[in-house]
Formats: structure tokens, sequence, C-alpha cells
């Protein structure tokens, strides 16, 4: 029986993510009862997986730390990670709903000394590395986790391997027996941060991504440049491991495009200027071209644009790329398309290349009662009429971080007059 304080007086919030987190945060230092689930085995979302923020290209992890920092100190804030929203009814000011937790088989009494993972033989691959490398089916899912603690897979569940990790963990922490469940809860307002996902690349079939390994994603570049990452933070191949000479960036990879995602994500422009620096810092010889429609830089971040710019081994070509073609036997790549400033067809060829992919929202899908309406692309729209559901940071618009944890604190403000209005 799962215990918490909530009541119609209560908030949920859905994600446990930036957003999600500063909501929940906001909520409970204004007194409010917060319950916030996450559906992963640890909180910070996207932002979990940088190697740094743009702009001042620090890492994220301090910003996280802070604030899990205060959800520790927070006796208001009741999460519960490998937890989803199933069911909702009711009305603003008093939904009910019904909350799935996922077997972790791990429980609170883990000390995240590893003999688990040093006896278990299966592997499976690393889904906080997007599947470039393997881990153990048991498995910490990150060496920032919070919580800090241990994961077993469900696919060795029943299996001799997980009675192997059972055996070596000397403090009972490991529980085979741990069942699907579900509580119900009422609560009086619910803020939807469910975040974004990157837009699936092997759709964008003409960019080769899944059928040429040096094709990745911008997402994947985050992982490959961290030092917690597949290859250790060493920005090499995915096809034979060496050093980059020569790197591309495909701007509005499947953005800005009916047949796509029609809108533009808004970051995706930074996070590839980003990911230059990252280049440049391991590889001062290294040749970086960034194939772009239109930069969007928008204010105070212009200035990252200007600084980055004045690299001369970062070349920005206003361009339409039309396709990518591999090389079988050494792996490179050849970017054909059309520069759209001089007329002059492009054919170049790189050692990789990056697609500067998009954000799709995390809709309430399955869930969501009449009151939620989305805009033509999937993002949370506020019908001030009914509210009572709000969205917060990448449900409603793709943007920066600093943008949600603005639209996340408005979020949690307007959750709480919704209850204080009834
Ligand atoms: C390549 C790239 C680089 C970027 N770099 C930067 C940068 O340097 N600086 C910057 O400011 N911004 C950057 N961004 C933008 C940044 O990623 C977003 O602003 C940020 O992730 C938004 O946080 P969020 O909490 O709204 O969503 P998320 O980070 O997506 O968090 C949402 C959370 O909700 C959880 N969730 C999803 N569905 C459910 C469900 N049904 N039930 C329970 N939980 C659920 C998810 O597991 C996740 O933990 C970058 C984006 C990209 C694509
Ligand atoms: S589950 Fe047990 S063996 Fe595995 S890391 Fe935790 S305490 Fe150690
Ligand atoms: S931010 Fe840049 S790369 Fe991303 S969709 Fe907009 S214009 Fe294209």
């Amino acid at each position: 029986m799962v215990e918490t304080q909530a009541n119609s007086q209560s908030i949920l919030v859905v994600g446990g993510g930036i957003s999600g987190v500063t909501a929940a945060l906001e909520a409970a230092e204004a007194g409010y009862d917060v319950v916030l689930i996450e559906k992963n085995p640890y909180l910070g979302g996207r932002v979990a997986q940088f190697y740094h923020y743009f702009p001042k290209l620090c890492p994220p992890t301090c910003g996280l730390e802070i604030n899990f920092r205060r959800l520790k100190q927070n006796p208001r804030v009741r999460f519960f990670t490998m937890a989803e929203l199933v069911k909702v009814s009711g009305e603003p000011g008093n939904y009910d709903v019904t909350i799935k937790l996922s077997p972790r088989y791990v429980n609170e009494k883990c000390t995240c000394c590893g003999k688990c993972a040093e006896v278990c033989e299966a592997e499976i691959d690393n889904p906080f590395n997007f599947g470039m490398d393997k881990i153990k089916a048991a498995y910490l899912p990150h060496e920032f986790a919070f919580p800090m603690r241990y994961v077993l897979d469900p696919s060795i569940i029943g299996t001799d391997e997980a009675k192997k990790c059972q055996e070596a963990c000397e403090y009972g922490a490991i529980d085979l027996d741990m069942q699907e469940s579900t509580f119900d809860l009422k609560v009086g307002a619910i803020i939807w941060a469910a975040g974004w996902n990157p837009y699936d690349a092997s759709k964008i079939e003409y960019y080769g991504f899944g059928q040429y390994k040096n094709v990745i994603t911008n997402v994947m570049m985050e992982r490959l440049a961290s030092p917690n990452g597949p290859t250790g933070g060493k920005i090499v191949r995915p096809s034979d491991g060496k050093e980059v000479k020569n790197v591309a960036f495909i701007q509005c990879a499947g953005s800005r495009d009916e047949n796509h995602l029609p809108y533009c994500s808004g970051i995706c422009c930074l996070a590839s200027m980003k990911h230059a620096t990252y280049i440049r810092e391991q590889y001062p010889d290294c040749e970086v071209t960034i194939f772009f429609i239109d930069i969007r830089a928008l204010d105070r971040l212009e200035d990252f644009y200007v600084k980055v710019e004045q690299d001369e081994k970062v070349h920005f070509v206003k361009s339409k790329i039309a396709y990518i073609t591999e090389d079988e036997e050494t792996g490179n790549l050849t970017v054909e398309g059309e520069n759209t400033r001089t007329g002059e067809q492009i054919r170049m060829t790189f050692d990789m290349v990056v697609l500067a992919t998009g954000m799709v929202p995390n809709k309430m899908n399955g869930v969501a009662p009449p009151e939620v309406i989305y805009d033509d692309y999937g993002f949370i729209l506020l019908d001030p009429e009914k509210a009572g559901i709000y969205g917060a940071g990448c449900t409603r618009r793709p943007t920066d971080v600093a943008t949600c944890v603005q639209d996340a604190t408005a979020a949690a403000l307007k959750a709480i007059q919704s209850i204080a209005r009834r």
C-alpha cells in the first residue's frame, strides 16, 4: 500500500525532468503537497544525458544536484520513479488518478556496491547511451542517478541470472517477487511535464541513419562527448573508433518539413554550435561544417553564436542537403545538396555526420480528459475556462532549460490558483 498525504489540495506532477522537478519544488515550497512521478528509474530527464549546457558550457549535473537536494529536504514532495499515470477522472479541483508502478526488483537497502552487476553475465543495450554500448542487466542507470539505486532489467527475471544477482547481494536489496502495482490518489490539479523525445531519424531515409554507422543524431553526440558515455568522453567514429578530422552537422534534419516535423524546435541550432565546441576542444585541427537553412539563436543566445562563428575551423553553410551516401570501405560519408546563398552544388566528404533532429512532445495519450487540448503539433494548450491540468516545459513548446524553468514555475502557480479557487 503506497502512502501519500495527497488530497484535493494536492498537485500531481507527471515527469521528473527539469520542468517537473521545478514545478514540484515551487509548489511544495509554496506550501502544497506534491506527488511527482517519473517513468524512468531516475529523475533529471533528458538534461541528465547532456555533457554541457549552452550557453555557459557547464555540466548540467550541478543544477540537477541542487534541485535533488531541495527535493530531499522537502517532506511535501513524495516522488516515485518507474511510475506512470494510467487513469484520470473528475474535474478541476477534484481529480481521481491511478498510478502504475513498474517493478525495479531492487529496494531501498541498495548501497550501490555493484556486486550484482559483477556476477551478472546477461547484457542489454544501454538506454541511457541510446544503445551505443551494452551494460549488465543489473545496472545503475548512470553514475549521478537520483535516486542512487540499481535496477534489474525485466528480461532476466525468472532466470538463473536474476538468482545469481540476488545471491551476490549481501544487503538483501534484491526482491525478485516485486510485481507491477497501481495506486489511486485524489489531487486538485495536475501538471503534465512529460517532456519530449528525439524525432526518429530513421524516418529521414535519405540521410541513412541506422544504415550508415557514422551518421549519428545530436542526442547521441551528447553521450559521445560525456565522460560517463560509451567512449569515456572521446568523440570517435562509431564504425571504427577513429578520431574525427572532418565532421558535418545537418540542421533541421526532419524539422520544418511537412513530411516530418513541420515546426522549428528552436534549440537544435544552438545544440549543434555547442557540439562544435565539444569537437574543437578535443581536436584542435578538426574541421566542422554546419549546414543550415536559418540560424535560430535569439536574445542573449546570439552571443554564443557569434563566439562559435569566430572559430576559423567552424564553417556555416546556408544550404539544403538532399542526401548522404556512404563509402562502404572507409565508412566516409558524402553529403550532397545546394548552397542556397550561391546556388552552387555541394558535394563534400566527412568522417562523421550529426543530424540535428528536433523535439517531439510526449502527449497525455490514453489518459487525457476532454479539457486537455493540443495545437496542431501536439503541444499542450491552455483552455482558461476549463483549467485544472497544465502543461509545463517542452510539453508546451520545444525550448531550452532556462525557459522550461520559468514555464514550470508558472505552471505551479496556475495549479495552486486552480486549487485555491475551489
Ligand atoms: C541535442 C539537444 C541538446 C540540448 N542542449 C541544451 C542545452 O545545452 N541547454 C539548454 O538550455 N537546453 C538544451 N536542450 C533542450 C533541453 O533538452 C530541454 O529544454 C529540456 O530537456 C526540457 O526539460 P523537460 O523537463 O521539459 O523535458 P524532459 O527532459 O524530456 O523530461 C521529461 C521527463 O518526463 C518523463 N516522462 C515522459 N513520459 C512520462 C510519463 N508518461 N509518465 C511519467 N514520466 C514521463 C521522462 O522520462 C523525462 O524524465 C537540448 C535539446 C537537444 C535536443
Ligand atoms: S542491489 Fe545489492 S548487490 Fe546490487 S548494487 Fe545494490 S546492494 Fe549491491
Ligand atoms: S532550431 Fe535551427 S536546426 Fe532546429 S529546427 Fe529550428 S532552424 Fe532548424
